[in-house]
Protein backbone atom coordinates (compact mmCIF):
# COMPACT_ATOMS: atom_id res chain seq x y z
CA UNK A 1 0.00 0.00 0.00
CA UNK A 2 2.74 2.26 0.85
CA UNK A 3 5.41 3.34 -1.37
CA UNK A 4 8.21 1.49 -0.48
CA UNK A 5 12.09 2.41 -0.10
CA UNK A 6 15.01 0.77 -0.68
CA UNK A 7 16.15 0.49 2.45
CA UNK A 8 12.86 1.11 4.45
CA UNK A 9 13.70 -1.63 7.65
CA UNK A 10 16.49 0.81 8.74
CA UNK A 11 13.85 4.03 8.93
CA UNK A 12 13.68 5.20 12.24
CA UNK A 13 10.98 4.47 14.36
CA UNK A 14 8.93 6.90 15.97
CA UNK A 15 5.05 5.69 15.48
CA UNK A 16 4.39 2.85 17.62
CA UNK A 17 1.20 0.59 16.87
CA UNK A 18 0.27 -1.73 19.98
CA UNK A 19 -2.78 -3.87 18.40
CA UNK A 20 -4.76 -5.28 21.50
CA UNK A 21 -5.28 -3.89 25.25
CA UNK A 22 -5.56 -6.97 27.35
CA UNK A 23 -3.02 -7.55 30.37
CA UNK A 24 0.44 -7.39 27.82
CA UNK A 25 -1.00 -4.51 25.14
CA UNK A 26 -1.60 -1.77 28.64
CA UNK A 27 1.95 -3.08 30.25
CA UNK A 28 3.39 -2.91 27.06
CA UNK A 29 1.91 0.92 26.95
CA UNK A 30 2.12 1.96 30.45
CA UNK A 31 6.35 1.51 29.90
CA UNK A 32 6.96 2.19 27.11
CA UNK A 33 4.48 5.64 27.11
CA UNK A 34 6.38 6.20 30.92
CA UNK A 35 10.20 5.48 29.28
CA UNK A 36 10.61 6.88 25.41
CA UNK A 37 6.54 8.37 25.30
CA UNK A 38 8.10 11.50 24.41
CA UNK A 39 9.99 10.67 21.40
CA UNK A 40 7.06 8.69 19.84
CA UNK A 41 3.76 8.42 18.70
CA UNK A 42 2.58 5.38 20.55
CA UNK A 43 -1.45 4.01 19.66
CA UNK A 44 -3.12 1.31 21.19
CA UNK A 45 -5.98 -0.23 19.79
CA UNK A 46 -8.27 -2.76 21.17
CA UNK A 47 -12.11 -3.92 20.93
CA UNK A 48 -14.76 -4.19 23.46
CA UNK A 49 -16.14 -6.62 21.36
CA UNK A 50 -14.14 -9.08 21.41
CA UNK A 51 -12.81 -8.48 24.99
CA UNK A 52 -9.78 -9.81 26.95
CA UNK A 53 -9.25 -13.52 28.04
CA UNK A 54 -9.77 -11.78 31.57
CA UNK A 55 -7.89 -14.36 33.67
CA UNK A 56 -3.90 -14.12 34.71
CA UNK A 57 -4.44 -12.56 38.52
CA UNK A 58 -1.56 -14.19 40.19
CA UNK A 59 1.63 -12.56 39.74
CA UNK A 60 5.46 -13.33 40.67
CA UNK A 61 7.45 -10.51 42.78
CA UNK A 62 9.56 -9.47 39.34
CA UNK A 63 6.22 -7.60 38.97
CA UNK A 64 7.41 -4.75 41.56
CA UNK A 65 10.39 -3.90 38.91
CA UNK A 66 7.91 -3.65 36.09
CA UNK A 67 6.16 -0.84 38.51
CA UNK A 68 9.23 0.99 39.40
CA UNK A 69 10.34 1.31 36.14
CA UNK A 70 6.19 2.35 34.30
CA UNK A 71 6.57 5.06 37.48
CA UNK A 72 3.56 3.06 39.39
CA UNK A 73 2.32 3.86 43.10
CA UNK A 74 2.35 0.05 44.58
CA UNK A 75 -0.56 1.27 47.00
CA UNK A 76 -2.54 3.10 44.38
CA UNK A 77 -2.27 0.12 42.08
CA UNK A 78 -2.95 -2.33 45.15
CA UNK A 79 -6.28 0.15 45.65
CA UNK A 80 -7.44 0.25 42.10
CA UNK A 81 -6.93 -3.27 41.10
CA UNK A 82 -8.41 -5.12 44.86
CA UNK A 83 -4.61 -6.98 45.07
CA UNK A 84 -3.42 -8.38 47.89
CA UNK A 85 -0.25 -9.88 48.39
CA UNK A 86 1.52 -12.86 47.61
CA UNK A 87 4.07 -15.13 49.42
CA UNK A 88 3.53 -18.01 47.12
CA UNK A 89 1.87 -21.13 45.93
CA UNK A 90 0.72 -23.89 47.78
CA UNK A 91 0.72 -26.98 45.87
CA UNK A 92 -1.67 -29.28 47.26
CA UNK A 93 -1.63 -33.32 46.18
CA UNK A 94 0.85 -32.76 44.11
CA UNK A 95 3.34 -35.47 45.20
CA UNK A 96 0.20 -37.81 46.36
CA UNK A 97 -2.82 -37.59 47.85
CA UNK A 98 -2.91 -35.65 50.97
CA UNK A 99 0.61 -34.07 50.34
CA UNK A 100 0.86 -30.13 50.78
CA UNK A 101 3.53 -28.29 50.15
CA UNK A 102 4.34 -24.62 49.46
CA UNK A 103 7.07 -23.36 46.82
CA UNK A 104 7.77 -19.92 48.82
CA UNK A 105 9.36 -16.48 47.28
CA UNK A 106 12.77 -15.87 49.02
CA UNK A 107 15.28 -17.61 50.78
CA UNK A 108 14.85 -20.86 52.83
CA UNK A 109 17.93 -20.65 55.48
CA UNK A 110 21.24 -18.47 54.51
CA UNK A 111 23.55 -18.46 51.49
CA UNK A 112 26.48 -17.52 53.47
CA UNK A 113 27.78 -20.74 52.78
CA UNK A 114 30.04 -22.72 50.64
CA UNK A 115 27.57 -25.24 49.61
CA UNK A 116 23.50 -24.21 49.66
CA UNK A 117 21.27 -24.40 53.33
CA UNK A 118 19.99 -27.54 51.73
CA UNK A 119 22.75 -29.21 52.19
CA UNK A 120 23.11 -28.58 55.89
CA UNK A 121 19.51 -29.10 56.14
CA UNK A 122 19.45 -32.84 54.32
CA UNK A 123 22.58 -33.45 56.97
CA UNK A 124 20.77 -32.19 59.85
CA UNK A 125 17.70 -34.30 58.90
CA UNK A 126 20.27 -37.63 58.63
CA UNK A 127 21.00 -36.68 62.49
CA UNK A 128 17.21 -35.70 63.23
CA UNK A 129 17.95 -32.41 64.19
CA UNK A 130 16.33 -30.08 61.44
CA UNK A 131 12.77 -29.74 60.92
CA UNK A 132 10.39 -29.36 57.83
CA UNK A 133 12.24 -27.39 55.14
CA UNK A 134 10.01 -24.80 55.05
CA UNK A 135 10.26 -23.88 58.89
CA UNK A 136 13.75 -22.20 57.93
CA UNK A 137 11.67 -19.49 55.63
CA UNK A 138 10.80 -16.76 55.91
CA UNK A 139 8.09 -16.22 53.20
CA UNK A 140 6.84 -19.84 53.69
CA UNK A 141 6.04 -19.43 57.28
CA UNK A 142 4.47 -15.81 56.78
CA UNK A 143 1.85 -17.40 53.95
CA UNK A 144 1.28 -20.10 56.54
CA UNK A 145 0.73 -18.22 59.22
CA UNK A 146 -1.55 -15.36 57.07
CA UNK A 147 0.39 -12.69 57.99
CA UNK A 148 2.02 -9.68 56.30
CA UNK A 149 4.16 -6.17 56.58
CA UNK A 150 6.57 -4.54 54.73
CA UNK A 151 9.84 -4.78 56.59
CA UNK A 152 12.66 -2.36 56.39
CA UNK A 153 15.99 -4.39 55.83
CA UNK A 154 15.90 -8.47 53.79
CA UNK A 155 11.97 -7.63 54.25
CA UNK A 156 9.34 -10.12 52.41
CA UNK A 157 9.58 -11.12 48.66
CA UNK A 158 6.51 -10.35 47.33
CA UNK A 159 3.75 -10.28 44.90
CA UNK A 160 0.25 -9.65 44.20
CA UNK A 161 -3.13 -11.17 43.49
CA UNK A 162 -5.07 -8.84 41.40
CA UNK A 163 -7.69 -8.47 39.78
CA UNK A 164 -6.81 -8.55 35.50
CA UNK A 165 -9.95 -6.50 34.11
CA UNK A 166 -8.87 -3.69 36.82
CA UNK A 167 -5.28 -3.89 36.48
CA UNK A 168 -6.05 -3.23 32.69
CA UNK A 169 -8.33 -0.42 33.60
CA UNK A 170 -4.96 1.20 35.76
CA UNK A 171 -2.67 0.60 33.10
CA UNK A 172 -4.75 2.52 30.64
CA UNK A 173 -4.88 5.73 32.57
CA UNK A 174 -1.18 5.43 33.69
CA UNK A 175 -0.31 4.85 29.89
CA UNK A 176 -3.19 7.95 29.05
CA UNK A 177 -1.52 10.04 31.45
CA UNK A 178 2.17 9.32 29.29
CA UNK A 179 0.59 10.03 25.87
CA UNK A 180 -0.46 6.97 24.41
CA UNK A 181 -3.66 6.83 22.52
CA UNK A 182 -6.41 4.70 22.78
CA UNK A 183 -8.44 3.62 19.72
CA UNK A 184 -12.07 1.28 19.77
CA UNK A 185 -12.07 -0.60 16.76
CA UNK A 186 -11.20 -3.97 15.59
CA UNK A 187 -8.77 -4.88 13.26
CA UNK A 188 -10.10 -6.01 9.94
CA UNK A 189 -7.17 -6.08 7.80
CA UNK A 190 -3.08 -6.34 8.25
CA UNK A 191 -1.88 -4.18 5.02
CA UNK A 192 1.97 -4.99 4.38
CA UNK A 193 4.91 -3.05 2.39
CA UNK A 194 6.20 -4.51 -0.74
CA UNK A 195 9.16 -6.28 1.56
CA UNK A 196 6.95 -7.83 3.90
CA UNK A 197 6.86 -5.59 6.68
CA UNK A 198 3.80 -4.40 8.30
CA UNK A 199 2.43 -1.39 6.97
CA UNK A 200 -0.65 -0.68 9.09
CA UNK A 201 -4.05 -1.76 10.34
CA UNK A 202 -7.31 -1.59 8.66
CA UNK A 203 -9.97 -1.06 11.16
CA UNK A 204 -13.58 -2.72 10.57
CA UNK A 205 -14.75 1.34 10.31
CA UNK A 206 -12.39 1.61 7.37
CA UNK A 207 -9.99 4.05 9.59
CA UNK A 208 -5.79 3.20 9.19
CA UNK A 209 -3.22 3.11 11.57
CA UNK A 210 -0.07 3.31 9.89
CA UNK A 211 3.08 2.77 12.15
CA UNK A 212 6.83 1.88 11.61
CA UNK A 213 6.96 -0.72 14.78
CA UNK A 214 3.57 -2.94 15.31
CA UNK A 215 3.61 -4.87 18.61
CA UNK A 216 1.17 -7.97 18.65
CA UNK A 217 -0.67 -8.07 21.99
CA UNK A 218 -3.63 -9.73 20.59
CA UNK A 219 -3.78 -12.52 22.70
CA UNK A 220 -4.08 -16.28 21.49
CA UNK A 221 -5.46 -14.92 17.89
CA UNK A 222 -1.57 -13.52 17.03
CA UNK A 223 -3.50 -11.89 14.40
CA UNK A 224 -0.29 -10.17 13.28
CA UNK A 225 2.72 -12.45 14.11
CA UNK A 226 0.61 -15.46 13.15
CA UNK A 227 -2.19 -15.18 10.67
CA UNK A 228 -0.02 -12.58 8.71
CA UNK A 229 3.56 -12.91 9.28
CA UNK A 230 2.83 -17.01 9.29
CA UNK A 231 5.47 -17.60 12.07
CA UNK A 232 4.16 -20.68 13.73
CA UNK A 233 3.52 -22.22 17.15
CA UNK A 234 6.21 -24.75 18.68
CA UNK A 235 3.84 -27.16 20.03
CA UNK A 236 4.60 -28.44 23.69
CA UNK A 237 1.96 -30.52 24.60
CA UNK A 238 3.73 -33.76 24.80
CA UNK A 239 5.44 -32.25 27.93
CA UNK A 240 2.63 -29.82 29.36
CA UNK A 241 -0.57 -32.28 29.05
CA UNK A 242 -3.11 -29.83 29.96
CA UNK A 243 -4.62 -27.79 27.08
CA UNK A 244 -8.06 -26.36 28.67
CA UNK A 245 -9.10 -24.62 31.38
CA UNK A 246 -12.88 -23.11 33.36
CA UNK A 247 -12.61 -19.92 35.24
CA UNK A 248 -15.07 -18.42 37.27
CA UNK A 249 -15.25 -15.89 40.52
CA UNK A 250 -16.81 -16.44 43.66
CA UNK A 251 -17.75 -14.32 46.74
CA UNK A 252 -15.18 -14.41 49.52
CA UNK A 253 -16.24 -16.35 52.80
CA UNK A 254 -13.04 -15.16 54.63
CA UNK A 255 -10.10 -13.16 55.05
CA UNK A 256 -7.54 -13.64 51.44
CA UNK A 257 -4.46 -15.42 52.22
CA UNK A 258 -0.89 -14.34 50.34
CA UNK A 259 -0.53 -17.61 48.75
CA UNK A 260 -2.46 -19.30 45.01
CA UNK A 261 -3.67 -22.54 46.23
CA UNK A 262 -3.29 -25.19 43.27
CA UNK A 263 -5.19 -28.32 44.32
CA UNK A 264 -4.19 -31.09 41.81
CA UNK A 265 -7.14 -33.41 40.80
CA UNK A 266 -7.38 -36.92 39.15
CA UNK A 267 -6.66 -35.07 35.93
CA UNK A 268 -5.48 -31.95 36.14
CA UNK A 269 -5.58 -28.77 38.86
CA UNK A 270 -7.35 -26.10 40.14
CA UNK A 271 -6.18 -22.67 41.36
CA UNK A 272 -8.01 -20.95 44.01
CA UNK A 273 -6.85 -16.67 44.08
CA UNK A 274 -8.24 -14.52 47.03
CA UNK A 275 -8.30 -10.88 46.21
CA UNK A 276 -9.76 -8.29 48.54
CA UNK A 277 -13.67 -8.36 46.73
CA UNK A 278 -13.94 -11.86 45.67
CA UNK A 279 -11.86 -15.06 44.74
CA UNK A 280 -10.56 -16.61 41.56
CA UNK A 281 -10.96 -20.02 40.52
CA UNK A 282 -10.16 -21.96 37.71
CA UNK A 283 -9.89 -25.48 36.94
CA UNK A 284 -6.83 -26.27 34.39
CA UNK A 285 -7.69 -29.94 32.69
CA UNK A 286 -6.31 -32.41 29.62
CA UNK A 287 -8.75 -32.74 27.32
CA UNK A 288 -7.34 -36.05 26.49
CA UNK A 289 -8.32 -37.42 29.88
CA UNK A 290 -11.74 -35.73 31.09
CA UNK A 291 -14.08 -33.66 29.43
CA UNK A 292 -15.65 -30.12 30.38
CA UNK A 293 -18.58 -30.90 32.20
CA UNK A 294 -16.60 -33.71 34.58
CA UNK A 295 -13.80 -30.67 34.91
CA UNK A 296 -16.34 -28.16 35.68
CA UNK A 297 -18.34 -30.39 38.28
CA UNK A 298 -14.71 -31.22 39.91
CA UNK A 299 -14.50 -27.19 40.17
CA UNK A 300 -18.00 -26.92 41.33
CA UNK A 301 -17.57 -29.52 43.91
CA UNK A 302 -14.76 -27.73 45.78
CA UNK A 303 -15.13 -23.95 45.97
CA UNK A 304 -16.60 -21.83 48.70
CA UNK A 305 -19.10 -18.85 48.14
CA UNK A 306 -21.73 -17.84 45.75
CA UNK A 307 -20.61 -18.15 42.41
CA UNK A 308 -20.61 -14.52 40.69
CA UNK A 309 -19.93 -15.21 37.26
CA UNK A 310 -20.76 -18.01 34.51
CA UNK A 311 -17.91 -20.20 33.96
CA UNK A 312 -15.98 -19.97 31.00
CA UNK A 313 -14.01 -22.59 28.90
CA UNK A 314 -10.55 -21.53 27.66
CA UNK A 315 -8.53 -23.82 25.75
CA UNK A 316 -5.13 -22.92 24.91
CA UNK A 317 -2.10 -24.36 23.26
CA UNK A 318 1.28 -25.17 25.33
CA UNK A 319 3.61 -23.50 23.17
CA UNK A 320 6.37 -20.94 21.71
CA UNK A 321 6.01 -19.01 18.87
CA UNK A 322 8.72 -20.23 16.37
CA UNK A 323 10.36 -15.98 16.71
CA UNK A 324 8.83 -13.59 18.61
CA UNK A 325 10.13 -10.38 16.41
CA UNK A 326 9.91 -10.79 13.05
CA UNK A 327 10.86 -7.59 10.72
CA UNK A 328 8.84 -4.76 12.12
CA UNK A 329 6.82 -7.44 14.49
CA UNK A 330 6.77 -7.86 18.16
CA UNK A 331 4.40 -10.65 19.70
CA UNK A 332 4.36 -10.14 23.41
CA UNK A 333 1.87 -11.59 25.47
CA UNK A 334 -0.23 -14.98 24.87
CA UNK A 335 0.29 -13.87 20.70
CA UNK A 336 3.75 -15.00 21.45
CA UNK A 337 2.83 -17.73 23.15
CA UNK A 338 1.39 -20.28 26.21
CA UNK A 339 2.45 -21.42 29.82
CA UNK A 340 0.08 -22.84 31.66
CA UNK A 341 -0.45 -20.83 34.54
CA UNK A 342 0.92 -23.22 37.09
CA UNK A 343 3.87 -20.50 38.28
CA UNK A 344 2.09 -17.04 37.24
CA UNK A 345 4.71 -16.66 35.05
CA UNK A 346 3.02 -15.42 31.88
CA UNK A 347 2.24 -11.67 33.15
CA UNK A 348 6.36 -12.08 33.79
CA UNK A 349 7.03 -12.95 30.67
CA UNK A 350 5.56 -9.98 29.80
CA UNK A 351 7.35 -7.71 31.81
CA UNK A 352 10.60 -9.76 30.04
CA UNK A 353 9.08 -8.83 26.84
CA UNK A 354 8.80 -5.34 27.05
CA UNK A 355 11.92 -4.68 29.09
CA UNK A 356 13.90 -6.67 26.80
CA UNK A 357 12.50 -4.38 24.17
CA UNK A 358 13.04 -1.24 25.78
CA UNK A 359 16.70 -2.13 25.76
CA UNK A 360 16.59 -2.99 22.45
CA UNK A 361 14.56 -0.71 21.20
CA UNK A 362 14.90 -0.23 17.40
CA UNK A 363 15.17 4.29 17.01
CA UNK A 364 17.44 4.23 14.46
CA UNK A 365 15.53 1.03 12.58
CA UNK A 366 14.75 -2.41 13.03
CA UNK A 367 18.48 -4.79 12.58
CA UNK A 368 18.40 -8.29 12.54
CA UNK A 369 21.08 -8.50 15.15
CA UNK A 370 18.84 -7.05 17.67
CA UNK A 371 15.79 -9.14 16.45
CA UNK A 372 18.03 -12.19 17.06
CA UNK A 373 19.50 -11.52 19.99
CA UNK A 374 15.65 -10.83 21.54
CA UNK A 375 14.83 -14.08 20.07
CA UNK A 376 17.55 -16.11 21.20
CA UNK A 377 16.73 -14.53 24.80
CA UNK A 378 13.32 -15.07 24.90
CA UNK A 379 13.54 -19.01 23.89
CA UNK A 380 15.94 -19.54 26.35
CA UNK A 381 13.97 -17.99 29.04
CA UNK A 382 10.47 -19.84 28.46
CA UNK A 383 12.58 -22.75 27.61
CA UNK A 384 13.54 -22.43 31.84
CA UNK A 385 10.36 -21.88 32.93
CA UNK A 386 9.16 -24.49 30.93
CA UNK A 387 11.51 -27.51 32.09
CA UNK A 388 10.48 -25.96 35.55
CA UNK A 389 6.18 -26.51 35.27
CA UNK A 390 7.13 -30.05 33.69
CA UNK A 391 9.02 -30.82 36.74
CA UNK A 392 5.82 -30.50 38.68
CA UNK A 393 3.87 -33.09 36.87
CA UNK A 394 6.94 -35.46 35.94
CA UNK A 395 8.23 -35.96 39.91
CA UNK A 396 5.00 -37.71 41.90
CA UNK A 397 4.15 -40.87 43.27
CA UNK A 398 0.12 -40.26 42.30
CA UNK A 399 -0.72 -43.57 40.53
CA UNK A 400 -4.55 -43.03 40.56
CA UNK A 401 -5.25 -42.08 37.54
CA UNK A 402 -4.64 -42.46 33.56
CA UNK A 403 -3.32 -38.56 33.66
CA UNK A 404 -0.78 -38.84 36.55
CA UNK A 405 0.42 -42.70 35.28
CA UNK A 406 1.47 -40.71 31.70
CA UNK A 407 3.01 -37.39 33.21
CA UNK A 408 5.01 -39.94 35.84
CA UNK A 409 6.18 -41.90 33.44
CA UNK A 410 6.51 -39.10 29.89
CA UNK A 411 9.93 -38.58 28.63
CA UNK A 412 11.19 -34.63 29.65
CA UNK A 413 13.91 -32.73 28.09
CA UNK A 414 16.87 -33.56 28.56
CA UNK A 415 17.89 -30.22 30.54
CA UNK A 416 15.20 -30.86 33.15
CA UNK A 417 16.10 -34.70 33.74
CA UNK A 418 19.66 -33.58 33.89
CA UNK A 419 18.62 -31.26 37.00
CA UNK A 420 16.00 -34.02 38.76
CA UNK A 421 19.27 -36.80 38.39
CA UNK A 422 22.07 -34.45 39.66
CA UNK A 423 19.71 -32.89 42.74
CA UNK A 424 18.62 -37.02 43.07
CA UNK A 425 22.50 -37.45 43.45
CA UNK A 426 23.51 -34.93 45.36
CA UNK A 427 20.99 -32.43 46.56
CA UNK A 428 23.04 -29.79 43.85
CA UNK A 429 20.96 -27.38 41.59
CA UNK A 430 22.73 -24.17 39.63
CA UNK A 431 20.78 -21.45 38.46
CA UNK A 432 21.52 -21.22 34.65
CA UNK A 433 22.33 -17.46 33.16
CA UNK A 434 18.92 -15.55 32.66
CA UNK A 435 16.98 -18.01 34.30
CA UNK A 436 13.99 -17.05 35.88
CA UNK A 437 13.61 -19.50 38.82
CA UNK A 438 16.55 -19.67 41.34
CA UNK A 439 18.28 -22.70 43.18
CA UNK A 440 15.62 -22.17 45.91
CA UNK A 441 12.92 -22.59 43.93
CA UNK A 442 14.17 -25.80 42.48
CA UNK A 443 14.91 -27.33 45.91
CA UNK A 444 11.43 -26.34 47.39
CA UNK A 445 9.61 -28.06 44.46
CA UNK A 446 12.12 -30.76 43.95
CA UNK A 447 11.69 -32.12 47.80
CA UNK A 448 7.91 -31.46 47.75
CA UNK A 449 7.63 -33.25 45.01
CA UNK A 450 8.90 -36.08 46.67
CA UNK A 451 12.60 -36.12 45.87
CA UNK A 452 15.10 -37.02 48.52
CA UNK A 453 19.02 -36.63 47.49
CA UNK A 454 20.95 -39.52 48.23
CA UNK A 455 23.57 -37.55 49.39
CA UNK A 456 24.73 -33.97 50.79
CA UNK A 457 28.05 -31.61 50.36
CA UNK A 458 30.97 -32.82 52.45
CA UNK A 459 30.84 -29.59 53.72
CA UNK A 460 27.83 -29.95 56.17
CA UNK A 461 29.61 -33.16 57.89
CA UNK A 462 32.36 -30.55 59.10
CA UNK A 463 30.17 -29.54 61.48
CA UNK A 464 29.29 -31.53 64.76
CA UNK A 465 25.69 -31.95 65.62
CA UNK A 466 25.69 -29.32 68.51
CA UNK A 467 27.41 -26.30 65.74
CA UNK A 468 24.98 -27.67 62.96
CA UNK A 469 21.85 -27.80 65.86
CA UNK A 470 22.55 -24.34 66.74
CA UNK A 471 23.15 -23.00 62.89
CA UNK A 472 19.62 -24.77 62.27
CA UNK A 473 17.83 -23.05 65.01
CA UNK A 474 19.09 -19.93 64.90
CA UNK A 475 17.68 -19.63 61.48
CA UNK A 476 14.46 -21.05 62.88
CA UNK A 477 14.06 -19.16 65.71
CA UNK A 478 14.69 -15.91 64.10
CA UNK A 479 12.03 -16.70 61.33
CA UNK A 480 9.73 -17.35 64.02
CA UNK A 481 10.44 -14.05 65.89
CA UNK A 482 9.86 -12.23 62.45
CA UNK A 483 6.59 -13.82 61.87
CA UNK A 484 4.90 -13.15 64.85
CA UNK A 485 5.48 -9.88 64.84
CA UNK A 486 3.70 -9.56 61.49
CA UNK A 487 0.23 -8.38 61.32
CA UNK A 488 -2.73 -10.14 59.77
CA UNK A 489 -2.22 -10.06 56.36
CA UNK A 490 -5.79 -9.02 55.84
CA UNK A 491 -5.43 -5.94 58.17
CA UNK A 492 -2.31 -4.61 56.70
CA UNK A 493 -3.92 -4.88 53.34
CA UNK A 494 -6.78 -2.85 54.79
CA UNK A 495 -4.47 -0.36 56.33
CA UNK A 496 -2.35 -0.03 53.39
CA UNK A 497 -4.51 0.69 51.11
CA UNK A 498 -6.87 3.42 52.73
CA UNK A 499 -4.15 5.35 52.31
CA UNK A 500 -3.10 5.61 48.50
P1 LIG B 1 -5.84 -10.96 25.84
O1 LIG B 1 -6.22 -10.69 27.23
O2 LIG B 1 -6.59 -12.02 25.09
O3 LIG B 1 -5.97 -9.59 25.07
C1 LIG B 1 -6.03 -9.54 23.66
C2 LIG B 1 -6.41 -8.15 23.23
O4 LIG B 1 -6.39 -8.09 21.81
C3 LIG B 1 -7.82 -7.74 23.65
O5 LIG B 1 -7.81 -6.38 24.03
C4 LIG B 1 -8.63 -7.90 22.39
O6 LIG B 1 -9.74 -7.06 22.34
C5 LIG B 1 -7.58 -7.50 21.35
N1 LIG B 1 -7.88 -8.02 20.01
C6 LIG B 1 -7.82 -9.27 19.55
N2 LIG B 1 -8.20 -9.33 18.27
C7 LIG B 1 -8.49 -8.06 17.90
C8 LIG B 1 -8.96 -7.45 16.71
N3 LIG B 1 -9.22 -8.16 15.60
N4 LIG B 1 -9.16 -6.13 16.71
C9 LIG B 1 -8.91 -5.39 17.82
N5 LIG B 1 -8.48 -5.90 18.97
C10 LIG B 1 -8.29 -7.22 19.01
N6 LIG B 1 -0.80 -15.19 33.85
C11 LIG B 1 -0.22 -14.92 35.02
O7 LIG B 1 0.80 -14.24 35.06
N7 LIG B 1 -0.77 -15.37 36.18
C12 LIG B 1 -1.86 -16.16 36.21
O8 LIG B 1 -2.32 -16.53 37.28
C13 LIG B 1 -2.44 -16.53 34.99
N8 LIG B 1 -3.53 -17.33 34.93
C14 LIG B 1 -4.02 -17.71 33.72
C15 LIG B 1 -5.04 -18.66 33.65
C16 LIG B 1 -5.50 -19.11 32.42
C17 LIG B 1 -6.56 -20.15 32.35
C18 LIG B 1 -4.98 -18.55 31.23
C19 LIG B 1 -5.50 -18.99 29.88
C20 LIG B 1 -3.99 -17.61 31.28
C21 LIG B 1 -3.49 -17.20 32.51
N9 LIG B 1 -2.45 -16.28 32.60
C22 LIG B 1 -1.87 -15.99 33.79
C23 LIG B 1 -1.98 -15.61 31.39
C24 LIG B 1 -2.57 -14.22 31.33
O9 LIG B 1 -3.96 -14.27 31.38
C25 LIG B 1 -2.13 -13.53 30.04
O10 LIG B 1 -0.75 -13.63 29.89
C26 LIG B 1 -2.48 -12.08 30.09
O11 LIG B 1 -3.81 -11.89 30.39
C27 LIG B 1 -2.16 -11.41 28.79
O12 LIG B 1 -3.10 -11.67 27.83
P2 LIG B 1 -2.99 -10.85 26.48
O13 LIG B 1 -3.08 -9.42 26.78
O14 LIG B 1 -1.82 -11.36 25.73
O15 LIG B 1 -4.29 -11.36 25.68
Amino acid sequence: MTADTPDRTRQPVRRVIIAGGGTAGWMTAACLGKTLGKGLDIRLVESDEIGTVGVGEATIPTLLTFHELAGINEQEFMAETQAVFKLGIRFEGWRDVGQDYIHSFGMTGTDHWTAGFQHFWLKGRERKLARRYGEYCLELRAAEENRFAHLPRNGLNYAFHLDASLYAKFLRKHSERHGVQRIEGKIAEVLRHADGDIAALRLADGSLLEGDLFIDCTGMRGLLIGDTLGIELQDWSHWLPCDRAVALQTQSVQPPIPYVRSIAHPFGWQWQIPLQHRVGNGIVYSSRHVGDDEALAALMGNIQGEVLTRPRVIPFKPCQRETVWERNCVAIGLSSGFLEPLESTSIHLIQRGVIRLLQCFPNEGVRQVDIDEYNQQTRNEMQHIRDFIILHYKVTNRADSPFWDDCRTMDVPASLQHRIDMFRESGRVFRMPNELFAENSWIQVMLGQGITPQQHHHIADLMDDVELNRFLEEIRGRVERTVAQLPPHADYVARYCARP
